[in-house]
């Protein structure tokens, strides 16, 4: 897909500062109320694990039981979407639909976690009308 910008790269540095302990975990475990609602309650489970979750783990050298706490959460922003944007997408189709209806918008997939509040953008992309093809 056209307009794909991954955030792997600036997850896994931050990750690594937390592990350093240069960047303290209630720095990136400060989800907001609003986004852990979103999260447990429309957000996607993912077949990963929370990175603090696990770092704290590792520390306990205990097994991670919790493996459906990190979700993802879309949100999309646009002028286009006028009093859409800024929204969470509950599904795909959702965001399809909206693709198909609007020119231009980005889509911000955030993910969550449950647990500790761990919160960080995964990727984001631009979608619509407007960049199909
Ligand atoms: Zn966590």
């Amino acid at each position: 897909m056209r307009g794909v910008i991954d955030y792997r790269i600036a997850r896994r540095a931050l990750v690594r500062q937390v592990t350093r302990g240069v960047v303290p975990v209630t720095d990136v475990c400060d989800a907001h109320p609003e986004l852990l609602r979103a999260a447990r309650n429309v957000g996607q489970a993912t077949a990963r694990t929370c990175p603090i979750c696990r770092l704290a783990d590792d520390r306990a050298d205990v097994a991670l039981d919790e493996a459906d706490t990190l979700r993802l959460v879309t949100y999309v922003f646009g002028d286009d979407l006028r009093r859409l944007s800024g929204h969470v997408v509950w599904t795909r189709e959702e965001l399809d639909d909206l693709a198909s209806r609007h020119r231009s918008f980005t889509a911000y997939v955030i993910e969550c976690c449950l647990v500790c509040g761990w919160n960080h953008l995964v990727e984001s992309c631009l979608l619509g009308r407007a960049h199909i093809g």
